[in-house]
């Protein structure tokens, strides 16, 4: 008989530790089942060349401990994985939380039981558990995906998605690698191994709009100032729109009539580094197309002055969307990785791919022969993670069922039908836009204290009316219009991205403010869990 907790974790990455502690310290009896031999999540898998934050590292570590703001410094402006999954190590050791986890255990199944209301989770290898409740922080981008392209185990060399990256590293030099995909894993691979590699070939099927991260070690004076202000700086990032240091302008850029002035401002902005271009810029930026075809031409000029190639270059700006409307890369010398001789960019949309080869990429126009092929073809984002578990709730409802028309959530933490499973980072869920642990965090204390509620209330049970769900799902798939981002619908934010999800695209996340949702979490704790039903 497996052993029963109050409540199980699935996940050891940002949300599922700190999901484990918060648990065990109202009292709750906890156990984790992670996948990966070790914590991290995100950090822990990612671990391909170049991978770092994107978000200042200041701004993404946890805020719940003052000691750990005191203790930890960190290296950079935007650490790298190796720097972060230290931190992680350091937070779960901190806090004893390794000892809750079942590690290399993959869940296989979440299955509820109706008689005696409680779920059963079982691992691939058989480990299993029981509890009243279940908090999946089984992140929004873990699902990694290979294109659907014929031939696609027949490579004889190597073959890695950058989500599988092994920990002994590859041994890349001298050697031919091919790179699929251009978004901002792949963006950090290219200016990373280009000048190891003997020869690089990137096939692009969109180009994206890539900016300087302007990354750069944190001085000892920086880091007294850090020390000193570190909570301020996270409060101050629960009140900007995006959960980053970042502030919008509170202009819209059509009040500022001059477009020297404008310009002035995006040069500014392209120099502060990070996400300023698209957090800090005017008020605007994600709902008047005209003023994000600015910032494209913008951006285009740069690329067309750092790349030297005229041919390469105009391959290299998008032409299918401005910018804004997908998560812009984080760059250094990606443009000029262009200019080396040892790499080539091949356009997918004037050459698509027609199979992978034994040999290495077969396009319509030449065979590309490789020792190494990498994918960087992203994720089955906020709903495979929680698909490729078998999750059964109520009368044995499969979530695939429920599911199969789009996800339906109220909140995005939970699902009709799944009383008192929790997702932390499912769908529905500011995430578009978020830095990840100033949301993570908040949809933790958001699950902690309804469960505190519940036992505080003799209730055995939450879940969604159906009403409110159907309202939320409702409102989330209606959130991006009247935004530029409703016009690009082959991102990650709408599913499109991934060969499994069938049907029309929707938009699978909710684009409000940070700030917002968290006030949307406090009115419906404060009015009871108004939308929730309660046994
Ligand atoms: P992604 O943004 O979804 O990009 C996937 C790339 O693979 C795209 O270029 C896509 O092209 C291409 N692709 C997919 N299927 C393909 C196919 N069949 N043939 C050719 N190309 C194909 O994935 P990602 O780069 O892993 O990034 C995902 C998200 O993770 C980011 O938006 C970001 O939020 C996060 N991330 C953050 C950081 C950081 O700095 N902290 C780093 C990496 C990732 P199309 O665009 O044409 O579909």
């Amino acid at each position: 008989m497996p052993t029963t907790y109050d409540a199980i974790v699935i996940g050891a990455g940002i949300s599922g530790l700190y999901s484990t502690y918060r648990l065990r310290e109202r009292g709750l009896s906890v156990h984790g089942f992670e996948a990966g031999s070790d914590v991290g999540g995100t950090w822990y898998w990612n671990r391909y060349p170049g991978c770092r934050f994107d978000s200042e590292s200041y701004t993404y570590q946890y805020s719940f401990s003052k000691e750990l703001f005191e203790e930890w410094q960190w290296s950079e402006h935007f650490a790298s994985q190796p720097e972060i999954e230290r931190y992680v190590h350091y937070v779960a050791d901190k806090f004893d939380l390794k000892r809750h986890y079942d590690f290399d255990a993959r869940v296989k199944t979440v299955h509820f039981d109706d008689a005696d209301r409680m779920w059963t989770v079982t691992a691939e290898d058989g480990r299993s558990a029981r509890a009243r409740f279940i908090v999946a922080g089984t992140g929004l981008l873990s699902a990694f995906q290979l294109p659907d392209y014929p031939g696609v185990h027949d490579f004889a060399g190597l073959t890695v998605h950058t989500a599988r990256w092994p920990k002994e590293g590859i041994d890349v030099s001298g050697k031919r690698v091919g790179i699929i995909g251009s978004g901002p894993t792949a963006v950090q691979v290219i200016q990373s191994i280009a000048p190891e590699v003997g020869h690089l070939t990137v096939f692009q099927r969109t180009a994206n709009w890539c900016t300087p991260l302007r990354n750069r070690p944190i001085t000892a004076e920086e880091q007294r100032d850090l020390t000193a202000h570190a909570a301020e700086i996270i409060d101050h990032c629960k009140q900007t729109f995006a959960g980053f240091m970042h502030d919008m302008d509170p202009r819209a850029s059509t009040e500022v009539a001059s477009k020297e002035e404008r310009w002035a401002k995006y040069q500014d902005l392209y120099e502060r580094g990070g996400f300023a271009l698209w957090f800090a810029n005017y008020n605007d930026l994600f709902t008047n197309r005209a003023f994000a075809e600015e910032v494209s031409e913008f951006l285009a000029e740069k690329i067309r002055q750092r790349v030297k190639d005229p041919a390469t270059a105009e391959k290299l700006i998008p032409k299918n969307h401005p910018y804004g409307t997908k998560r812009p890369p984080g760059e250094k010398d990606f443009y000029e990785a262009f200019n080396r001789d040892n790499v080539d960019l091949v356009d997918l949309r004037a050459t698509p791919i027609s199979r992978i080869t034994a040999a290495g990429v077969e396009t319509s126009e030449q065979l590309y022969e490789l020792d190494i092929l990498i994918y960087a073809t992203g994720f089955q984002s906020l709903t495979g993670e929680l698909l490729r578990i078998d999750i059964r709730g109520e009368g044995g409802l499969a979530l695939a069922d429920k599911w199969a028309d789009g996800p339906r959530t109220n909140l995005g933490v939970q699902f009709a039908g799944f009383p008192n499973f929790f997702a932390t980072m499912g769908p529905h869920h500011p995430a578009t836009f978020c830095n990840i642990t100033r949301c993570a965090e908040t949809t933790v204390d958001w699950i902690v204290d309804c469960i505190d509620y519940i036992r505080a209330h003799g209730y055995t049970s939450i879940q969604p009316t159906p009403e409110a769900e159907e309202a939320w799902t409702r409102h989330c798939y209606d959130s991006s219009k009247g935004l530029i981002i409703d016009e690009m619908r082959d991102s990650w934010f709408f599913g499109n991205n991934n060969p499994e999800n069938k049907g029309v695209p929707r938009f699978l996340l909710w684009a409000g403010s940070v700030s917002e949702f968290h006030q949307v979490y406090r009115d419906v704790a404060a009015a009871g869990y108004r939308g929730f039903e309660f046994r």
